[in-house]
């Protein structure tokens, strides 16, 4: 599939081409602050498919945990759009910066309930984890 979109004022746009690795919903304590406090909805694209195709997000990697993961976000509008994470060759979107979020279907698992808050959804019957799921 072909997803495109970009930021809230549109500075930044990027096109994102392939089958999805994973549709979910990340309960995070980190995914809380960016996505307003309910998890935070993804889809983890290959990185061969993804470009930006306007303008260029400023990079944003914390120094003070272990494998930090890298936020990408409109220097314009603060707009997040990304994630990367050290080692995996894939881009995880954020589904609100689609241009049609519909497209994203239904997120298929939950990640990170540890840090789940209890006014967060998680539908009966989805999968989830703590954590990461196990390899
Ligand atoms: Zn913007
Ligand atoms: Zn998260």
């Amino acid at each position: 599939m072909k997803l495109e979109g970009g930021c809230y004022c549109g500075a930044v746009r990027y096109v994102a081409e392939g089958e999805p690795m994973m549709k979910a919903q990340c309960h995070c304590r980190e995914c809380q602050y960016i996505s307003g406090g309910s998890p935070n909805m993804f889809a983890v694209m290959p990185v061969a498919g993804f470009s930006y195709t306007k303008g260029a997000p400023k990079t944003f990697t914390r120094g003070d945990i272990e494998q930090p993961v890298t936020r990408e976000f409109c220097t314009e509008c603060g707009t997040h759009l990304a994630t990367l994470r050290p080692g995996l060759p894939a881009v995880i979107l954020k589904v609100g910066t689609l241009d049609d979020p519909g497209l994203f279907g239904t997120p298929q698992l939950a990640i990170f309930t540890v840090d789940k808050q209890p006014f967060h959804h998680i539908p009966e019957g989805m999968p989830s984890f703590e954590r990461m799921p196990q390899r």
